[in-house]
């Protein structure tokens, strides 16, 4: 199991302002206070799928989610 985070802050992709997902020990997560926590799963769509309670707009980091680079 993993731990996932979804970034308060946002960035531009297209017309979206997109919160990115991480897992924990990711280079590119957020600090402390510029995230939230969205629990442990075995896979990035289930957080996604918590994220998305949140954000409209959600995708996982390519960074730590490179699976998600196929899709
Ligand atoms: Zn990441």
């Amino acid at each position: 199991m993993l731990r996932f985070y979804v970034c308060r802050g946002t960035h531009h992709e297209g017309n979206f302002e997109v919160h990115e997902i991480h897992k924990e020990g990711c280079v590119n997560l957020p600090v402390e206070g510029d995230r939230v926590y969205l629990g442990e799963f075995n896979s990035c769509s289930l957080a996604e799928n918590v994220a998305h309670q949140s954000y409209d707009h959600v995708k996982c980091c390519l960074d730590c989610c490179p699976e998600c680079k196929v899709r």
